[in-house]
């Protein structure tokens, strides 16, 4: 293990769009940003084709060549970017230790986590293979390619019942696929999905295989109580059982709620120790849009600054 020790003023852990956003400022303002991209670089976006609703883009962008671009920008204004990932922190002490993959030991006054969430999938090999073919993690990301046709949503939850609402005012036809035979989400979210003519909720009914070869044209399910089988017809899968936040390497040191998203006081990134942020959806459970991400990695940045200032480090 090599006993590097780079002492930085400002590091960013993760390369979304609060990431690279944070980069900008942090940059900009002369913090000599150093960012850590961890295993996906780009994050979420780069498993989205257009990207129609990020505001400067009248055409649309591809997610990808989105994240492409946000990290010009912030190598442009001198980000330090590193493809890898940081494995422990140790935040108990005044300056932050960091760990990476490799085993380099680094040194930070601030740190901004931007960390993700990442979608939870079914683990069907077709869902793999038919990803971005049909099968998405993300209604409003992808909702609008759907328009016209039967479409099915998975899961039981707040986002589930979101995505089928919101698919439901463009496709004729939703399939809400529910495990069981209840649903977890909000009293609100599970009547108005009940209320809205063109969702059909299916009780008890797992996935059994996503259909098409070259893109989705239905799924098999299976009646969880009698194992009985069938088949529907859908041109989209949409997987909504929830996000895993990306935290779990600051779970000794950083407030987090039960699901793992980091707490922030009020109106602030400010985690519960001084000089950590927190941005974008590790630390945000209800947007997880990219334009909020990038916001709130432009506050961690701000805030980073006043801190370092404050302290008489810049
Ligand atoms: P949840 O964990 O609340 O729900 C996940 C759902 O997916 C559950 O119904 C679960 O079933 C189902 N599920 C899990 N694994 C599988 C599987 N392998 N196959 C089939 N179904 C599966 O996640 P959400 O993303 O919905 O919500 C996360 C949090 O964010 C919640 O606290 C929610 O309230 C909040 N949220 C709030 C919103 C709002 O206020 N507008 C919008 C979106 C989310 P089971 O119930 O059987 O476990």
């Amino acid at each position: 293990m090599s006993e590097n020790k780079e002492h930085f003023k400002c590091l960013i852990i993760g390369s979304g769009p609060a990431g690279y956003t944070a980069a900008v400022y942090a940059a900009r303002a002369g913090l000599k940003p150093v960012l850590y991209t961890g295993p996906e670089m780009g994050g979420q976006l780069m498993i989205t084709t257009d990207v129609e609703n990020y505001p400067g883009y009248p055409d649309g962008i591809m997610g990808p060549q989105m994240m492409e671009d946000f990290r010009k920008q912030a190598e442009r204004f001198g980000t330090d970017i590193r493809m890898e990932m940081i494995t422990s922190v140790n935040f108990s002490g005044d300056v932050h230790d960091i760990i990476t993959e490799g085993g380099t030991h680094l040194k930070a006054d601030s740190v901004v986590i931007a960390t993700g969430a990442s979608a939870k999938w079914l683990g069907l090999d077709s869902e793999k293979r038919l990803t971005n073919k049909g099968v998405s993690a993300c209604a409003v990301c992808d909702g609008f390619f759907f328009k016209g046709l039967d479409v099915a949503v998975v899961g039981g939850g707040d986002t589930a019942a979101e995505e089928a609402t919101y698919l439901a005012k463009l496709c004729p036809k939703v399939h809400l696929l529910v495990r069981r035979d209840e649903m977890r989400a909000s009293k609100i979210m599970q009547e108005r999905v009940k209320n809205t003519e063109n969702i059909t909720i299916h009780w008890n009914t797992q996935t059994d295989e996503i259909l098409g070869e070259e893109e989705v044209e239905g799924m098999r399910v299976v009646d969880t109580k009698t194992g009985e089988k069938r088949e529907i017809p859908v041109k989209g899968f949409f997987v909504a059982i929830g996000h895993k936040p990306n935290t779990g390497i600051f779970k000794d040191f950083l407030d987090m709620d039960d699901a793992g998203y980091l707490i922030t006081k009020a109106d602030s990134t400010q985690t519960n120790v001084p000089g950590v942020f927190a941005s974008g959806d590790a630390q945000d459970k209800h947007y997880r849009q990219a334009v909020t991400a990038a916001g709130t990695g432009c506050m961690a940045a701000l805030e980073a600054e006043r801190y370092l200032a404050a302290k008489g480090l810049v």
